[in-house]
């Protein structure tokens, strides 16, 4: 058995040539999770021969449009892009005011949004829940400093443990809680002279993966200014562990019990 986790957009609201917005895949049979859902992904999951007929979970970690734009499209998509048409369901995971969300999309584009013609669910999760999705996969979420909804998730089975922290500011509580994980997907948004509380620069990465000690660090949603500093050595200085810097397609693989 294997744990899958893919970059499919590795981007934000700055439109990048080479970049989606933010969107990544969990695959751990029979388990396919869609986290986050920017513009650019629905193209990226055809472009990387995905097969997006048969997603069962989306979990949204926050409200901002460049991780859920697409998410209208994929329900259409799964509505009338292909047939027979959908019969399975899927669920919609969120923090707090995801299915206020949904419903709000429905009202502006129809009720096919959350009444597409097979189950859709909406579970909104709360840091004291934790999941058990299909697959074995144990999933939780934590509060960052963000948006006010804003979470990231952690993703566990079989003794391995993939946690991306969605877009977030400094939180040691963050890194406490991501200690130890095999993976950790970590925002790296921007360059230290443009640093703002709700986001990560290099150096603070390199902070918080060498708080969090994961056995990799992904980066990932570098808006273009970032790209312009040498990220590795800035993170390097402070975190010895393997990083990668993620692209669209970039993808971390595990052996799970
Ligand atoms: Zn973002
Ligand atoms: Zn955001």
């Amino acid at each position: 058995m294997t744990m899958r986790f893919t970059a499919l957009g590795t981007g934000t609201v700055s439109l990048s040539p080479n970049r989606s917005c933010a969107g990544y895949l969990l695959e751990s049979a029979p388990l396919r999770l869609l986290i986050d859902c920017g513009s650019g992904i629905t193209r990226r999951l055809a472009e990387l021969g995905v097969a997006w007929q048969t997603i069962t979970h989306v979990a949204l970690t926050h409200f901002h449009i460049d991780h859920h734009g697409d998410l209208p499209t994929l329900i259409f998509a799964w509505k009338y892009g292909f047939l027979p048409s959908r019969t399975e369901p899927v669920e919609i995971i969120g923090p707090v005011g995801t299915a206020d969300l949904l419903a709000r999309l429905a009202a502006a584009y129809g009720t096919w949004v959350t009444a597409p013609g097979f189950p859709l669910t909406v579970r909104e999760i709360g840091p004291d829940d934790t999941l058990e999705l299909p697959g074995g996969i144990t999933f939780r979420c934590h509060p960052v400093p963000h948006t006010p909804e804003s979470v990231a998730y952690s993703m566990e089975r079989g003794g391995r443990r993939i946690v991306y922290t969605g877009d977030t500011g400094p939180s040691a509580a963050l890194a406490a809680w991501a200690h130890g994980c095999d993976l950790l997907v970590c925002e790296c948004s921007l360059p230290s002279g443009m640093g703002i509380p709700a986001h990560l620069t290099p150096e603070q990465c390199g902070e918080l993966a060498a708080m969090a000690a994961p056995g990799h660090l992904a980066l990932t949603h570098f808006y273009p200014p970032v790209e312009q500093v040498d990220i590795r050595a800035l993170v390097g200085e402070r975190y010895a562990g393997p990083v990668t810097l993620a692209m669209d397609g970039w993808y971390f693989e595990t052996e799970v019990e």
